[in-house]
Order: structure tokens, then sequence, then C-alpha cells
């Protein structure tokens, strides 16, 4: 039998995995991006050890170990206060850690194994659109037509592909404006450190190291800078922006010879950092049922994956974000009594880490 002709849309973190998987295994994929170039945005900073253990056989979880950060600790504020410091480096192995890396630079090592295995991206190629019958698949990619034997939509919350299918994507959008910065500072204490501050009125501000002198600061509020209740010895702001969040998951993630994979089947609120990594697990797992011919099971192994995971990460953020003083005095208790106790820390870590 002669190797599928497969197309990936979208070469953001989620289609590279999937490129580079294929390409490892014998599929050499076409893979479009409607981008001219790379990206340069740092939206993902957070790679779990799941994520690393999956990129070891394609020697990228090595590439990104000898670059990112290891975040060693998850310290909490009470406004500017510090309340708890809990431990997120005590498990053995190389890839039992939080991993602090912009995501455009996540992509490029992805990028650069897909390549080193001749593998290509056509940037500045946009779908079109997309339909299936039982000989296979028809796309228009910058208006001329093209056939394939299995299309990957890795094309993010908008997805071309998942509107081509009429698959529905449920769920809703958060009210408020959420903010980013990405900032150089002339130093910062903790630069290891995740660290989270829990404002009086449901706020929270979140600064994740991206590289040395390098950090990220995240909020649920429309201006993260001023938000975050303590001084920040800032030398530049490379970027500054505003986001609204979506939490949805599509209904299907697979019409006949057609998957979804990545944001373009689900998206949540970045709390717990979860986004990119279950994106790359969707893309893993995809490729390897592509090349084992055995796809018809992609959609009940990961749209459970996916429930779980927005399910949980609508739990933390009901909790971090909540405006009501006994939820507020409980995750406080909680975080203290954690600070004070190696076994909670531990157990908390593994939260954290999803192990
Ligand atoms: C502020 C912020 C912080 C975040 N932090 C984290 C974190 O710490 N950890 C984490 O795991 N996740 C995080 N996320 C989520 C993470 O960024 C996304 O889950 C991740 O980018 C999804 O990757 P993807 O490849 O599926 O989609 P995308 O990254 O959106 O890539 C899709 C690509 O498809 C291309 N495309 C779209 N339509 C077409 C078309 N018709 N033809 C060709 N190309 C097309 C797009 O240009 C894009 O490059 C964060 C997100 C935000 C916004």
């Amino acid at each position: 039998m002669s190797a599928p002709k497969v197309l990936i849309v979208g070469a953001g973190p989620t289609g590279l995995t999937a490129a580079l998987e294929l390409a490892r295994r014998g599929i050499m994929p076409v893979v479009i991006e409607k981008r001219k170039t790379g990206s340069n945005l740092s939206r993902a900073v957070g790679i779990l050890p799941r994520s690393m253990n999956l990129l070891t056989p394609s020697g990228v979880a090595k590439t990104i170990r000898s670059e990112a950060i290891p975040i060693q600790r998850a310290l909490f504020h009470k406004r500017g206060r510090p309340i708890a410091s809990i431990k997120l480096n005590t498990f053995k192995g190389p890839n039992k850690r939080l991993f602090g890396l912009p995501q455009d630079r996540t992509e490029t090592h992805l990028y650069d194994a897909f390549c080193a295995l001749g593998g290509k991206v056509n940037y500045g190629a946009e779908l079109l659109s997309l339909s299936q019958n039982d000989t296979g698949i028809s796309v228009s990619i910058l208006g001329k037509a093209f056939r394939f034997d299995t299309v990957i939509g890795a094309d993010g919350v908008n997805s071309t592909v998942r509107d081509a299918l009429h698959i529905p994507f449920i769920g809703y959008e958060l009210p408020e404006l959420w903010s980013i910065a990405d900032v150089e500072v002339k130093s910062w204490k903790a630069p290891r450190a995740f660290q989270g501050f829990l404002l009086d009125d449901g706020g929270v501000v979140v600064v994740v190291p991206l590289a040395k002198n390098r950090f990220r600061v995240i909020a649920n509020r429309p201006h993260a800078l001023p938000a975050l209740p303590v001084p920040m010895n800032i030398r530049h702001i490379n970027r500054i922006g505003n986001f609204k969040v979506s939490v949805r998951q599509a209904e299907n993630y697979q019409v006949g010879r057609v998957f979804l994979a990545g944001d373009a089947a689900h998206c949540h609120s970045p709390i717990g950092g979860r986004g990119m990594n279950l994106g790359i697990a969707d893309a893993v797992d995809l490729a390897e049922r592509i090349v084992t011919d055995t796809t018809d099971g992609y959609h009940d192994a990961r749209h459970p994956v996916g429930k779980k995971t927005i399910k949980q990460s609508e739990r933390a953020r009901h909790v971090i974000t909540s405006t009501h003083p006994a939820l507020r005095l409980l995750l406080r208790t909680l975080l203290r009594t954690a600070h004070r106790s190696p076994l909670l820390q531990r157990r908390f870590a593994k939260v954290v880490l999803d192990l």
C-alpha cells in the first residue's frame, strides 16, 4: 500500500508536531500556513513533562531543554504579599519539570527538526475551501485545486477546516478582556519561579519566566502591567496586547479522512497552561494513527481528553478568579497549608505538572 497523501493546514505547534511525527515515520506531509513567515508570538510558555516525553523520540525535547528555563517553584501572593511557595522541581527525570519557553521558540525547534528530515512549510498559502467524497479530499489553496487522501486541520481557533466540515464548536466566550505583556527587566525576584498574584476583586496576574531577564505578565484585566501589585524594574516592553478567552470544543474531531487537532478542536483559558500541550498530544496521537492506519479511533481517544482538560481548566479559573469571600479564603488557606506541608506540595506539583 502506498503512503497516504497528507495535507496539514496550519504551522502552529500542533501542525508542526504532526508534520514532524509523520515525517519521522516515513510519511512526508504537505504543510500550508497562511502567515507569510514563522510566528514571533510568545503565547504558550509552559511545556509540561508529558509533551517533553512525546517530543523525546524526535530529539526536540533535548533542544527545548538546552534553551528553556526549568521553573523551580510556584509563588503565590495575596496582592503583593507572599503567602505560599511550592516546589515544582522535586521529581526525578530530565523531563519531569515545567519548562518555560516562548511559543515561537518551541515552534522553531519543531520546524528545524521537520526541515532536517527534508520537510518544508509553505508559508503564505491559505486554505480557502475543502470538500470530500469517497475518492478523496478536494481543497482550494490560493485559488488552485488539489487532492489529498487525508487532511489535518491544525488551523487554530477560527479553523477553516472545521467550518468547511460544518462541525459545531460548542461553548462560550468569557466576558472580560485579558491582557498580556512580554517584558525585559533589569532584575526580578525569583527569576525561575512562576508567580501568581491574587487580587481582592477576583483579579489574577501571573508572571512567568520566558528567558534570562525576560518575563510574561498575563492578567484577566485589560492592562496587565498596571494590575501587577508589585513594582517591576522594566527595561523594555517587547509586546503588549489584549485577548478574549473562548471556552469551546468541537463536537466531532473527525469526519471521514479529515481531522481536527489543537486549538481547532478545543480552546480554553490560559490558566493551567494546557492549550499547546494538548495540541502536541493530539498531533502525536493522530500521526501515529495515520502511520498505523488506525484513524477510526481518533475522536474517541482525544475528545474525552480535551473535555477533561477544559473542565479542569475551567474549575481552576472559577476558584482562582472567584469574588466569593468564602472561596477566596478557602483558596488562600489551601495555599498556606500546602506551603507548610511537603506532602501537599508534592500533590500540588503533580497537578501543575499533570503527572
Ligand atoms: C496569552 C496566551 C497564553 C497561553 N499560554 C499557554 C501556556 O502557557 N501553555 C499552553 O499549553 N498553552 C498556552 N496558550 C495556548 C496556546 O497558545 C495554543 O493552545 C496553541 O497556540 C495552539 O496551537 P495550534 O497549533 O493548535 O494553533 P495556532 O497556534 O493558533 O496555529 C494555527 C495556525 O494555523 C494557521 N492558519 C489558520 N487558518 C489557516 C488557513 N485557512 N490556511 C492556512 N493556515 C491557516 C494560523 O496562521 C496559525 O499559524 C496560551 C494562549 C494565549 C493566547
